[in-house]
């Protein structure tokens, strides 16, 4: 590739900020669309929905990180000793021949266009202030820059504060951890970049942020590592440098870079960066040991410029049906969860609000009358809940059973014993018996109860649970069916128990026109056998007319209860949803949760920004 070098002037540039940079027009046509892409989907807010491919900068303090980046730039950021940066700093560079230089500079809701390559610094300090507060904490809210110039190469990274070993005065004493924290958010990501800047002065494979990488990248797939001021190198240290470059110390599959940039002097004597670029060819042209390194593109900022967009823009190309396929997957999911809250809220004119309550309620009764037929399932099968229930009093009737003849047993026993001989044929004490059927039959009414109770929870639970189904939006009409749902049940349980107690005193009566007993008794009333024969019949005929109660009381609860409690309360909370629409506060009526309302809100904003993105994929 030919790069083309550009100079331009610029009136009151502290840095004498004519800057040289590297435009690549040749490559720009095929790199910008997936560049913007990724921009533009970051702009829209769909990292928050997915993780997009980036370039991140993370290297320890001093290790020239701000100078590589400036050069890249081709504008002075902020510098100084201690954390300069603050916010992770997004800056995205654009090359456009139409354009001489223009900057944006944008975080949380605000804004600011410039001109003035030597504003950048002042603007982006101020993004670092009102996000930060004056002084040395951090914070992860991301500032965007983007500058748009003839002269600089298509690109966008992550510039990261550096990794701190020690808190300096006024800064918290974590703010190592803190900083550690917000590299690595961004670089455990597994389509970001770790671009890792690290002198040639200092043991190499020790540095922190090379640590770092390896932590999150132990195989070095995705890390390109910077070497930075070659030209204060220990002399007879250069072999060594050489070694890393060529990948044969840490491995990495991205490999190394070794650029030069200004040093502290430089800077001090104000020289420009596009002297700097120039002296940096110089430098490498006129090195014994890193001249080769040139042929073989490892050296200086500007081929590292070409290698870093070509590097991203096939890192975006792979991620690409990845990226297309979550996002669809996501529309898929948020457009789901909108539909459960209802995509709208209730109409506003007051008409088209009335024939939505008509409609929200009438609704509601549906499903209340289906589930009483048994027609829909909630949660649970009612109807299996209630027969199997059923099923418990009929096994409570049986067991009472043995317990009854038992009795019936002892009674006569005990009867025989004190009036043997002493009656005359034919007579028996009759109320005796009477007694014990009474006495037996009385035991059975408290398990009725029970079951009652039992199922009378059961509907309560399901009815309720409708209600908050049909009404989740509407906080009003869930508390009014709650409520009225409450009373019914109450009122339906205490008539079914009125009529459980009837039914009870009806059975003290000892009555049946049943008429297989009446066949025992009466040959039990002939004269043909003796008294003691007439006695022993009255096991047996006690006996069946058990199971003749048994048979009332298996139906008879059964059907109390299901009437009453199910069909009847069912009818009347439909009915009295419906006096609802008699009254005339509609709006307090369909008054929606806030919470939904917010919901929806960030779901919808969320299917937007969806939307957005997966026109922007499927157009590129
Ligand atoms: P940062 O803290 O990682 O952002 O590091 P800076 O970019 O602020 O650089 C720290 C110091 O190293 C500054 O004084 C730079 O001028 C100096 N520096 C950066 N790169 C080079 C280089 O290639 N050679 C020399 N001699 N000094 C450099
Ligand atoms: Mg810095």
């Amino acid at each position: 590739y030919t790069f083309i070098f550009t100079r331009f002037s610029s009136s009151n540039s502290t840095l004498g900020s004519c800057s040289l940079m590297f435009g690549i027009p040749s490559l720009a046509e095929k790199v910008r669309p997936f560049i913007d892409l990724v921009d533009d989907m970051r702009s829209i807010g769909i990292d928050k929905e997915l993780p997009l491919p980036a370039i991140a900068v993370v290297g320890d303090q001093s290790s020239g990180k701000s100078s590589v980046l400036e050069t890249l730039a081709g504008v002075a950021l902020p510098r100084g000793t201690g954390i300069v940066t603050r916010c992770p700093l997004l800056l995205q560079l654009c090359n456009d021949k139409a354009v001489n230089w223009e900057a944006v500079i944008s975080y949380g809701e605000n804004v600011f266009d410039f001109d003035e390559p030597s504003e950048v610094v002042k603007h982006v300090e101020q993004a670092q202030n009102a996000l930060t507060g004056k002084g040395v904490g951090i914070c992860e809210d991301l500032i965007t820059l983007k500058i748009t110039s003839s002269t600089v190469c298509d690109l966008s990274l992550i510039d990261l504060p550096g990794i701190a070993r020690v808190a300096v005065k006024g800064q918290p004493d974590d703010i190592g951890a803190q900083i550690k924290n917000l590299i690595l958010k961004f670089i455990k990501n597994k389509i970001t970049i770790i671009l890792v800047v690290v002198p040639c002065n200092v043991d190499i494979p020790t540095t922190e942020a090379l640590k770092m990488a390896q932590e999150v990248d132990p195989e070095g797939t995705r890390t390109l590592a910077i070497l930075t001021k070659p030209d204060l190198i220990d002399p007879g240290a250069e072999k060594n440098v050489l070694e890393i470059v060529h990948n044969k110390v840490i491995i990495l599959n991205m490999g190394y870079f070794i650029v030069k940039c200004r040093g502290q002097k430089n800077i001090d004597e104000n020289m420009s960066i596009t002297d700097a670029i120039e002296e940096e060819l110089e430098f490498f042209q006129n090195h014994e040991h890193f001249r080769s390194l040139l042929r073989e593109e490892k050296a200086t900022t500007k081929c590292l410029a070409t290698k870093l967009s070509n590097t991203l823009v096939n890192e975006i190309k792979k991620s690409l049906p990845q990226m297309s396929e979550t996002i669809k997957e996501r529309l898929g999911e948020v457009k789901h969860l909108l539909s459960q809250i209802e995509d709208r809220p209730p109409p506003l004119e007051p008409a088209e609000k009335r024939k939505y309550l008509i409609q929200v309620i009438t609704d509601f009764n549906d499903q209340i009358t289906q589930l009483s037929n048994g027609d829909i399932i909630v949660e649970e099968n009612l109807f299996d809940l209630m027969r199997k229930e059923f099923t418990e009093w009929m096994k409570c009737l049986e067991n009472a059973k043995s317990h009854y003849h038992e009795v019936v047993q002892q009674v006569v026993d005990e009867y025989d014993q004190k009036h043997r001989g002493s009656e005359l044929p034919g007579f028996t004490n009759y109320r005796v018996f009477q007694h014990v059927v009474q006495k037996l039959v009385a035991e059975l009414k408290r398990p009725a109860m029970t079951t009652l109770q039992t199922i009378r929870d059961m509907v309560q639970k399901q009815f309720d649970h409708l209600s908050r189904e049909c009404f989740k939006n509407y906080p009003y009409l869930h508390r009014v069916s709650k409520r009225k749902n409450e009373t019914i049940q109450e009122q339906q349980s205490n008539i079914v128990k009125e009529r459980i107690v009837e039914q009870f005193e009806m059975e003290m009566q000892v009555y049946t026109q049943d008429e297989i007993f009446n066949k025992h008794s009466r040959m039990e009333g002939t004269a043909e056998s003796s008294v003691h024969d007439t006695r022993s019949k009255y096991p047996e005929l006690l006996k069946a007319y058990y199971e003749i109660v048994v048979q009332r009381l298996a139906d008879q609860v059964p059907m109390l209860i299901g009437y009453f409690i199910l069909k009847q309360s069912a009818k009347i909370v439909c009915s009295e949803m419906l006096d609802l629409l008699h009254r005339d506060d509609t709006d307090d009526i369909l008054q929606e949760d806030s919470e939904i309302e917010q919901y929806r809100a960030k779901l919808q904003a969320q299917l937007d920004r969806l939307i957005l993105a997966n026109d922007k994929i499927s157009s590129l």
